[in-house]
Order: structure tokens, then sequence, then C-alpha cells
């Protein structure tokens, strides 16, 4: 630095050392040396706060005004008084601007000086004795113009160098030509002000005016352009942040853009995550890259500021990324490029747009990255089965489908493996759930470590499994359903009891058994159901064969599992009951009806019973319960005055959740239990009188009302009338049909209604076909009659069109 200023000095010596020995220009105008001194000074200090801003695209440099005043200097002062008033002037203007910055003070006077001394010696020598006016005068300034310039920008280039700034000498020569433009033309203005004040001094007040004028315009155009340029950025900046849907897209585009629009050497992000936890991102410009810095808390420089306040200085902006009363971070640039190299507010509300843009931006995509993550999650947990892990139907099923489809196109065969567990139902019944569940979460465990990677094991509900095995044909199944079921007959210990379960196997191979999910699942289960009756041969593959002579019992057994499964192809019908005096509608039993999709309806009496003797009576009566006094509750809150009868089987009654599941629909869809009335059959209840007597009882105390159905037939005790908390009658159909012409019909009826009267309970008569049985039940005193004469069992909807008709 000081070798800098010893070179500036001794070019400042040599500079005196021409002058003294050329001859000066001619000064065309003589005043007083102090006067002369003082207006020049002045004119530098007023003319020095003024420039001409110049910008390109990554640099901007302003145009010196002062040459105007040289020119002027050499019309009217000695070489002396021309140094002087510039080295004054210019000092004044630096003390101005850099207060407590000696060293550049020092530097620019000391540049100065240099300058304006060999500048005007230049000028002198060119001159050789012409005066400014003259075209030799102006070619002579305008060379020591040139002069002055080119030594002033290499002194600037090397001062920031040794201060460690980067600045080259290829920027010069590319701003340097620039400036030496523009300053030809201020230094032509300033000898066209000579010229005028020499010829008429009055004249040059003309130029007051245009200068300004040009002053004021430039300025104001430059404010502008600039004011457009970022408005353009800014734009191009929101629509590609708006488009970006990750983090990262959001916060490059935020950096990227800050610092290209503010003109900032590096663009910093300081981000909290979602544990609060700072992240610092830095942009370098220079070398277009993002990098994560280790420590976010502590910038080298101390310029850190991650409080809610936008914070400004010369050198650095920051600002806070705030959404709402969130604060998801700050925003700064630091080390503004180009000739000023001065931060002002300019640039922090720019900064502060980019900031909202990039905090609204980054929020949204987390929230869509959540939303991702979370579909992510949902979609996995609904193919997955909760107890035990394993994949579940829907899961298995989509599997089958992939592999199906994989099979088609690269011919690659799988085998479908289903195991029902045997004696599992007694292992709940006697040991409680909790041992259930544990047997059922081992046996998962067992089958999955028995598969590979590339297989899938599921839990298709209750007790039953089923594996994916890819690549095995019919031997490799039976293999693997060997060691499967030698596993799953380990005992199971719980509780220090072991627990002892067996499996039944029933196998599918693709492409043979099958060519869809759907078909090799069914014909899994057809094996499964063979295996399940023949305890000599518990595992089977699918044999086509035998499956053709299957008969329908089997056929419907499996298939009324999926249709309760899947619940579809069932439905609840409703059969209008009215009270036989005054003939109004008292409500309706409820009848389940199946509707097979290959064999049409099948009737009840066959499917109930085929549901009570392979245990599916519990989910059929679920789903009755669920559906009918899910209409009992929408009846309610249409406000209509309508009782619902439901049919339920003896194996129900001996199931001690019955009742509570009863209580919680009832709950769930706000219904009286009085409405209701479960039916069962006489000859069921006599069957096993001890263990329903407990069901019967709590479901009474819960409020619902008990009927005895197909009353007579079941030619046994009446005693149990007394034991069970019956409410209701219902005198079997094949007593009620015939009552007007048989006679022994009509002892049964007028006998039953009798009894049931004097224990006061109320009686309906099914299978009400003809007026004349109406009126013969009436006059016996029946309470209600149910049958076709009022109406057939009908679907909900048209069962209330025909509330609607009704009338008698
Ligand atoms: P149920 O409970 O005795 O039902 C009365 C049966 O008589 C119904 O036959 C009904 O359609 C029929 N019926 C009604 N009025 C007349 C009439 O005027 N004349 C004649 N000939 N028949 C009439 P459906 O619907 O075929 O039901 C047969 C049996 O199936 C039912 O006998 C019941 O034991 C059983 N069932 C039906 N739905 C269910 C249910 O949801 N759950 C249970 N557990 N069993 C049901
Ligand atoms: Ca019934
Ligand atoms: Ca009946």
């Amino acid at each position: 630095f000081l070798a800098l200023l010893a070179q500036l000095g001794l070019l400042a010596v040599i500079g005196l050392a021409v002058l003294a020995l050329t001859a000066p220009m001619p000064t065309l105008i003589e005043l007083p040396w102090p006067i002369a001194l003082a207006s020049l000074t002045v004119a530098y200090v007023v003319i020095g706060r003024h420039s001409i801003d110049i910008e390109t695209d990554r640099h901007s440099t302003a145009i010196d005004l002062s040459e105007l005043v040289f020119a002027v200097a050499l019309v009217v002062a000695g070489p002396v008084v021309v140094i002087a008033s510039r080295i004054i002037g210019g000092g004044f203007d630096e003390i101005r601007r850099n207060r407590g910055d000696h060293r550049k003070l020092v530097f620019n006077i000391v540049l100065y000086t240099a300058e304006a001394t060999a500048g005007t010696a230049i000028a002198c020598v060119v001159a050789n004795e012409s005066a400014v006016t003259s075209y030799r005068g102006w070619l002579a300034v305008v060379v020591a113009m040139a002069a002055m310039m080119t030594v002033g920008s290499l002194a600037v280039v090397r001062v920031i160098r040794i201060h460690g700034g980067t600045s080259s000498a290829r920027d010069v020569a590319r701003i340097l030509p620039i400036e030496i433009g523009g300053s030809l033309g201020v230094v032509c203005l300033g000898l066209a002000i000579a010229s005028m004040l020499v010829s008429d001094p009055a004249a040059a007040l003309l130029l007051v005016p245009p200068v300004a004028l040009l002053l004021y315009s430039s300025r104001s155009y430059l404010h502008l352009a600039q004011r457009q340029q970022v408005l353009g950025r800014l734009h191009t900046y929101s629509s590609r942040v708006a488009a970006s849907t990750s983090v990262e897209a959001s916060v490059e585009a935020a950096l990227r853009d800050a610092a290209d629009i503010t003109r900032a050497a590096t663009a910093e992000l300081v981000l909290l995550d979602a544990a609060g936890s700072a992240h610092l991102l830095r942009y370098d410009s220079e070398t277009g890259t993002i990098v994560e810095v280790d420590d976010p808390a502590a910038p080298a420089d101390g310029t850190a500021g991650t409080g809610p306040a936008t914070l400004m200085t010369p050198d650095h902006v920051t600002v806070p990324l705030v959404l709402g009363e969130r604060q998801l971070g700050v925003l700064r640039v630091r080390q503004r490029l180009g000739a000023d190299g001065e931060f002002d507010d300019a640039d922090a509300t720019v900064l502060g747009a980019i900031a909202n843009h990039a905090a609204v931006a980054i929020e949204n995509a987390r929230l869509i990255d959540r939303l991702r993550d979370e579909s992510h999650e949902r979609e996995r947990l609904a193919h997955q089965d909760a107890l035990t892990g394993l994949a579940n139907r829907r899961g298995f099923t989509a599997a089958l489908r992939a592999a199906t489809e994989r099979h088609t196109a690269t011919g690659r065969r799988f085998a479908l493996v289903m195991i029902d567990l045997s004696r599992f139902k007694a292992v709940n019944d006697t040991f409680g759930h909790a041992a259930g569940d544990r047997v059922i979460g081992a046996v998962a465990d067992r089958l999955r470590s028995l598969t590979r990677a590339t297989d899938l094991a599921a839990r298709l509900g209750g007790d039953e499994y089923a594996i994916l095995l890819d690549g095995a044909g019919g031997a490799d199944a039976f293999d693997f359903s060997r060691r499967a079921r030698e596993a799953i007959e380990r005992p199971v210990k719980h509780d220090g009891v072991s627990v002892m379960v067996s499996a039944s196997i029933g196998i599918a191979c693709a492409p043979d058994h099958g060519g869809d999910e759907r078909a090799l699942l069914h014909h899994a289960d057809v094996a499964l159901y063979a295996a399940k009756e023949d305890p000599s041969r518990p595992i089977q593959v699918f044999d086509a064969a035998k499956e053709r002579a299957t008969n329908r019992r089997h056929r419907l057994a499996i298939d009324l599992r999926h249709a309760l499964e899947a619940d579809e192809d069932l439905d609840l019908f409703y059969q209008p009951k009215a009270n036989l005096e005054t003939g109004r509608l008292t409500g309706a039993e409820a009848l389940l009806r199946w509707k097979h999709p290959e064999l049409g309806y099948v009737p009840p009496d066959e499917f109930v019973t085929l549901a009570e003797q392979t245990g599916l009576i519990n989910r059929l009566t679920d789903t009755v319960l669920r559906r009918g006094i899910g209409q009992a509750g929408r009846w309610a809150r249409e406000g209509l005055d309508l009782g619902l009868s439901l049919n339920v089987s003896v194996a129900n009654l001996a199931d001690d959740g019955l009742p509570q599941r009863v209580r919680a629909l009832l709950e769930q869809h706000a219904v009286d239990p009085a409405r209701i009335t479960l039916e069962v059959t006489e000859t069921d209840i006599m069957r096993d009188p001890q263990r329903t007597t407990q069901v019967l009882a709590r479901l009474d105390q819960l409020g619902v009302r008990l009927s005895i159905d197909d009353f007579g037939t079941g030619y046994s005790s009446l005693a149990y009338l007394k034991r069970i908390p019956v409410r209701e009658l219902k005198i079997d159909k094949c007593f009620v049909s015939d009552l007007e012409t048989n006679h022994s019909d009509l002892v049964i009826a007028r006998t039953v209604i009798g009894l049931a009267t004097n224990l006061s309970i109320s009686t309906v008569a099914e299978g009400v076909e003809s007026q004349g049985t109406w009126d013969i039940l009436e006059s016996l005193g029946c309470h209600q009659a149910q049958g076709y004469l009022l109406g057939r069992p009908m679907p909900a909807t048209q069962f209330e069109a025909f509330l609607g008709d009704y009338q008698r």
C-alpha cells in the first residue's frame, strides 16, 4: 500500500517537474487567484455529489463529473490553482463520503494529487501553449483526461487487491472504455462551457438547465430501469418458485435469485426444520454452487441475525422468512457486486419479497412432502394386517394380481397356499382372546420365517393365512405346506400354558389352476375346503376333476364366505306386519336374500342352515344386525313409528359377545331398543336351553324384545316360557295358512293365543294369505299378522313406497 502511495507521489513529482519545464496553457479569463481557487473548489465539491450511473448486466459504474470542472479550470487559472482546487475540492468530497476510513482518505487524496498534476502536465505538453478553446487545446484536455482515468483505474485495482478484494485487470478492461466514453461526453461539455465563458460568460448560464435536466433524467431513467429489471426478475423467480414442488428446488431458486437480483456475491438461507434446529445453505455466485455450511449458528463475520427483523448494512441484508406468525428462517445476501458496492433500502425490499415467496414455497413443498409420506403410509397400512404385520387380504390380492401380470409377461409360475387353523376357536373359547392373539402372532412369525424375500405371507382374516410362493410349482408348494404345518403344530406358550393348534392347507398353482387372482383364490379355497373335510389328507392341491364333482353345498359354503367378507350380493328384504284389530302397520320382519352371481337366488333356509353348519352364522347375523339396525335408525330419524324383527340363530346365542354388539349398534344408530325384536326358532332354543338363557337374559336387559319363531313346531315343554323373558310368540305359518278349512289348526291357534294371552305374551300369526284367515285370527284375539295378504318381503326402498300407499 505504501509502495503504491510512493509511486503515485513520484508521478505527482514528475508532473510538477514537467510543469516547471513547460509553458502553461494561456488563461483566457483573468481572475485573482484566491477567487479562482475558491470558486473552482466549490464547483468540485458541488459537482462531486453528482455522477452519471451506467449499468451493465453484472457491473455498474459511475461517470465522474469532475472532468467538467477540470476543463473549465484550465481557462480561468494557472496550473497551480488548477491542481490545488482539484485536490482540495476532491478532498472535501472524500471526507464527506468516508468518515473514519483514514487509509481510504489518504489514498484518494494522493490519487487526486497524482491525477491532477500528471493530467495538467500532459495537457500543457500536448497543448504546447495553445489555449483550451483551440482545437489543439481540446485534444490536450481529452488526452489528459484519458491518462488521468487510466492512472486512477489502475491504482484502484491495485488498492482493492491489496485489501484482499477481487478485482482484475479484465474487469477494468471491460469497464474502462465505458468510463472513458462517458467522460469524453463530460469533458466535451466542459470545453463547451469553457468556450462560452471566453466568448460570453453569461451564455454559459444557458447550459445550466440542460445539464441539470440531463442529470435528473438519467437518474430517474436509471432508477426506473433498475426497478423494472428487478420486477421482471422477481416475476420470473416467483413463477419458478411456484412451480417447484420440493423443498430443495424452492431453496435453490430463492438463493440463486436473491443473489442475482440484488447482485450479491453470496446468498444464504438459514432454515429452521420441524425440530427447530437451523441449517445454513450458502450460494456462491461466482461458482454457482450451493453448499450446506456446518455451523449455521455462527457465521464467520458475525452477521448472523436470525431474528424476525430486517437488518441492513451496506455490506449485507438479512430478512426473515415468515409465514403468518411462524418464522421459517432468514434469507441473507452479502457483498454487493459492482461499482458502488453497497446495499440499499431497495435491495432490502426486494429481498423481503423474495423471502415471502420462498416462505410460501418452502411451506407448500413441506406440506406436499408430508402428504406424500402420509399417503405412502396409509397405502402401506391399508395393505397390512395390524395384528401380525403380514399383508392383509387387500395387500395379498394386489400381490397376486401383480404376480399374474408378471406371469403373463415373463411366464414365471407361482403357487398360492391357503392355510386355515383348526381348533383355533377352541383356543379362543378356553384360554381367552389374548391367547388367541398370541397364537395368531406366533403362526405369523413361523410362516414369515419359512418364506423367502420374493414370497409374500398374508393373513386374510380370522385364523386364515395365505402365502404366495414365487417360482413354485405344485410339488414345491406341497413341500412348503408340509413344513408350514409342522411349524404351526409346534406348541405356543402363553401364560405358562402350552397351546396347540393345527392347520388345513389348500394349494392352487398358476397358471394351471387359474389365470387371475379371483380364480386362484377360489381354487385354493376349494382345495382348502376339501382338506378340512378329510382329516386324513390335511394338505390338498386343487383338483379340477374333483371340483366338477363337488356338490352345490361345498360351492355355496365357499361362496357364502366370500359374499359375507366382501359384503356383496347380500340384501335385507322387509316384510310388513300389521295390527289385526286396527289394520295399522306395526313394523316389519327383516329377511336376508342372497343373489349368487351364477346360481341366482339361493333360498334362505338353505344358506342359513349352511352358515350354521360351517361356522359362518356369526358373521351372517352380524351382517343382518348391522344393516337392520342401521335401517331402523333411518326410519326413526324419518319419524316412522315402526318396529323391526330380526332373525337370530341359536348358535348366535352361544356367543357372549352378542349382547354387547347389539348394544353398540343400537347406540351407534340411536335406535330405541324397544323397537327391535329378535326372533329365535323354538326348536333351536330347546336344543341348548341352559347356555342360551344367560345371553337371552342380557338381551332382555338391553330392552330388546325376544320372540319365539315357528311356535308350535317344537312340540316340547312349554316350561321354558317361564324361564325365558319372551315377549312374543310367532305362530308358525303351517298352522295359519289352512286355518279356514282345517279344524285342528284352528284348535291349535286358539290354544296358543289363549296361552300367550294368559302369560301376557303378544302373538303374531305368520303366513296370512287371505282375508278369511285374517278375520278368524282377529276373532281369536291374535295381535298381529304377517303374510302375503299384506305384502311379500321387499327391498327397503320398495318397502318405503309400500308404506306410503298402504291404507286399511
Ligand atoms: P322365518 O323366520 O319363519 O321367516 C318367514 C318365512 O315365511 C319367510 O321365508 C317368508 O318369506 C315366508 N312367508 C311370509 N309370509 C308368507 C305367506 O303369506 N305365505 C308363505 N307361504 N310364506 C310366507 P324366507 O324369507 O324364505 O325365510 C325362510 C327362513 O329363513 C326364515 O324363516 C328364517 O328361519 C330364515 N331366515 C331368513 N332370513 C334370515 C336371517 O336374516 N337370519 C336368520 N338367522 N335366518 C333367516
Ligand atoms: Ca322369523
Ligand atoms: Ca317363522
